[in-house]
């Protein structure tokens, strides 16, 4: 431990690890830099947002056997969204950091033995990163701008400093690459609930009510910064809100709201669940939060609704309604081993390759977690095993995994005490992906195969071996979009 006098306003200072280089001065906001036995200040840190993280400087809990406490912490904020880096030192000195972003953490610690750590510029969301033997996928490539902090941390930064970064997935582990120095440093770990770390003195339901007014996943009301409708949310798990009335998107990741666009342009679209609609599924009451309207992007005429439902301890999930029925979809947290355009191995299990599609969003409204607009591109790849769909969705920013089930258009009905939805789906055909609709999804897989694959063949430095299994694929897309499917 090691006290120094503010340079700004003569308060304490007190650097817990040997290895920060800065604390930030709870009293004037001033950065403290230690340099050998010496301080220095260096400009102003603004303080934290309030976002009801049940975290606070000094909470403390076990990770990999290994007792830790948090001495200081970074908020930073991208375009869709905001997150909490937590500064933890180890009981032997060492370090690391846990990720807090809408109730999710993750934990990662510094790794020296990582090579061959390509260019920030050059980083593609689907690329592959070989680390300790495993091939992480990229999943989130983003600029970030830190928006506060405080406690002390590693290296020195202010108000308005950047962070490039990247997270790679694998399975259930994580890693990440931080190119916020002239080095980047890459980062290893994986998703820890909260419950796991064993946590202590963590901030308390009240603590957190008395400070920032409200506990995450409690539900909120706002006026739309731009037609003064009333939007509801569940605070600290929504980011941004699409006004149902006026279509405004709003920031709402922080304590201020912020209009994003407004987008009068577009027409309310009818659907069959609404926002507000709550359905009970196996016992928990399920509320409709967001939802979204999309079509295939080379098919104007298809469309389906997609659903996002909040509940306040099991957190998300999709209902998705198309011509073909409802599925019930859940975001996978652990991800397949691997996935080529022939099949996905999800633990262990093998799940056949179905459709290559882009979808856009052509409406949004209510609260979503993310940033959704109107005009969102998607590529999308379906797996199937004994019904159940595994799809990756990406975009240029970002990769996820969902999981899916169908369910009947009845059981929809009785969740959401709508009986008439059962009535009206036994007049519906089951396409059931329609025999049709195969050959444009094989023709443009390619395309999308060659899109998606063109920044990793290039990211590899056009690696033999990734070109060939490229080349291979590309013959398999075609064969498919050549033979007559009704023969
Ligand atoms: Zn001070
Ligand atoms: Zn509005």
């Amino acid at each position: 431990m090691y006290r120094v006098a503010c340079p700004s306003c003569g308060a304490e200072v007190v650097f817990r690890s040997t290895i920060s280089v800065m604390a930030v001065c709870e009293y004037c906001r001033t950065v403290v830099l230690r340099e050998l036995e010496a301080v220095r200040e260096q400009g102003k840190l603004s303080n934290v947002l309030e976002d009801a993280s049940p975290l606070q400087i000094g909470s403390s809990g076990v990770y990999l056997g290994r007792h830790f406490a948090l001495v200081g912490r970074i908020q930073l904020r991208y375009d869709a969204g905001f997150w909490n880096e937590w500064y933890a030192l180890f009981d032997d000195g060492s370090a690391g950091w846990l990720a807090e972003a809408g109730g999710q953490y993750v934990f990662t610690l510094a790794v020296n033995d990582a090579t061959e750590i390509p260019a920030f510029d050059v980083l593609r969301v689907g690329a592959i990163y070989r680390y300790g033997g495993n091939s992480y996928t990229m999943s989130d490539v983003r600029s970030a701008r830190c928006t506060g902090g405080q406690g002390e941390l590693p290296f020195a930064i202010k108000d308005g400093w950047e962070a490039k970064v990247a997270d790679a997935r694998c399975r259930d582990r994580f890693l990440t690459l931080d190119y916020s120095d002239d080095k980047p440093q890459a980062y290893v770990g994986n998703a820890t609930p909260l419950a796991t770390l064993n946590m202590q003195l963590l901030r308390d339901d009240d603590a957190i009510v008395a400070t920032a007014g409200r506990l995450r996943g409690t539900p909120q009301t706002l006026a739309c910064p731009s037609c003064g409708s009333p939007l509801d949310f569940p605070a600290g798990v929504a980011t941004q809100l699409v006004c149902p009335a006026c279509h405004a998107e709003v920031d709402c990741s922080s304590d201020t709201a912020m209009l994003i666009a407004k987008r009068s342009e577009l027409a309310s679209v009818k659907t069959t669940l609404s926002i507000g609609d709550v359905g009970t599924i196996a016992g928990r009451k399920w509320s409709v939060i967001g939802l979204l309207r999309c079509r295939e992007l080379e098919d104007a005429t298809s469309s389906w609704s997609e659903y996002l439902l909040y509940h306040p301890s099991a957190g998300l999930q999709w209902l998705v309604e198309s011509e073909e029925g409802w599925d019930q979809v859940r975001v996978l947290d652990i991800w397949p081993e691997s996935a080529s355009m022939e099949q996905a191995v999800y633990k262990g299990e093998q799940f056949r390759h179905l459709y290559e599609y882009a979808s856009v969003v052509t409406f949004a409204a209510g609260a979503f977690n993310w940033r959704a607009a109107v005009g969102d591109k998607t590529w999308i790849s379906d797996y199937e095993r004994n019904g159940v769909k595994l799809t990756r969705e990406s975009s240029a920013q970002e990769m996820g995994w969902s999981r899916s089930e169908r369910v009947s258009a009845q059981l929809v009905g009785q969740w959401f005490g709508k009986p008439a939805l059962a009535a009206a789906s036994a007049k519906r055909t089951t396409l059931a992906g329609g025999r049709e609709s195969l050959r444009r999804p094989a023709i443009y897989a390619m395309v999308a195969f060659l899109l998606f694959n063109l920044p990793i063949w290039i990211a590899s430095g056009f690696d033999s071996d990734i070109l060939m299994v490229g080349f291979v694929a590309m013959i398999l897309l075609w064969i498919p979009a050549n033979q007559d499917f009704d023969g």
